[in-house]
């Protein structure tokens, strides 16, 4: 059995467009400002793609869905996660665990977290947790102008 790890991060600044909605992990939060960004700009979901690209030696999301292209302009990101999860299956890689950490001022994630997990691991066919940090309201996360996401996951393949 081999085993491979991969680290992802992402980063979004919140939007003063109030038709933009704050989409994390798959799950719409109301009532908060959206973030800017090409697709939902679903930084959790992007955090983990790049986990599962880069465990597998993929690249990332940028080298698969470019943000030039309007193919996959305001599209789900949980739909780039189903075409990452294909990628990675395709190379015969099986998705371990994924574990997430949020850094956000605000909004609060603990309200969501278990929707956003149960989310994920639906289409990762995995566990996937996310835990969530404040900033201690310092720098550009802390005042509230962006969030971001680590995320790191697991891949497993049979060398038999
Ligand atoms: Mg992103």
């Amino acid at each position: 059995m081999t085993m491979r790890i991969g680290h992802g991060f992402d980063l979004h600044r919140f939007s003063d467009d109030p038709s933009r909605l704050l989409v994390l992990g798959g799950v719409t939060i109301a009532g908060h400002r959206g973030l800017v960004g090409h697709s939902d700009a679903d930084a959790i979901c992007h955090a983990l793609c790049d986990a599962l690209l880069s465990a597998a030696q993929l690249g990332d999301l940028g080298t698969h869905f470019p943000d030039t292209d309007p193919k996959w302009s305001g599209v789900a990101s949980t739909l780039l996660l189903q075409e990452v999860v294909a990628l990675v299956h395709g190379e015969g890689w099986s998705i371990a665990n994924g574990a997430i950490t949020v850094l956000a001022e605000t909004p609060k994630m603990k309200p969501h977290s278990t929707e956003m997990q149960e989310r994920l691991s639906a289409i990762v066919g995995a566990p996937i947790s996310i835990s969530a940090t404040t900033m201690e309201r310092l720098g550009p996360i802390g005042e509230g102008l962006c969030l971001a996401a680590e995320a790191v996951a697991l891949l497993e393949k049979d060398l038999a």
